[in-house]
């Protein structure tokens, strides 16, 4: 397996609002972490560019990610299911879920999905 980033963020009450107009809706909340509203880089330790973190399936088409650190603000993001990362393991069925990358696959890193 391949080190994962251990940055962290976490979403103000005014960001998680954003996310859920009609009200709560089931995060991807970290199962380790108490706090409701922090969420882990899942790219690959020592990664370029900033860091991503999966926060929650949008509707059909999309998927919110929050992005943080050099080279801006922290950013609630939405991105196209066909923007994606295609990488999968074909024999296993494990398909990534990130989002477009730098290194490792999810189904590579320690503590991916
Ligand atoms: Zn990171
Ligand atoms: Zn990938």
């Amino acid at each position: 397996m391949l080190p994962r980033c251990a940055d962290t963020t976490i979403l103000t009450d005014t960001e998680t609002a954003t996310l859920t107009p009609d009200g709560p809706v089931q995060l991807a909340l970290m199962e380790t972490e108490e706090s409701a509203e922090e969420f882990r880089c899942e790219l690959q330790a020592a990664h370029p560019d900033r860091h991503a973190g999966y926060v929650q399936d949008g509707d059909d088409e999309m998927v919110w990610w929050v992005r943080w650190g050099p080279g801006g603000p922290r950013e609630l993001v939405t991105v196209p299911n066909d923007d994606h990362c295609q990488g999968e393991l074909p024999e296993d069925e494990l398909v990534c879920t990130l989002l477009e990358h730098w290194g490792g696959h999810c189904f590579e890193l320690e503590g991916g999905q």
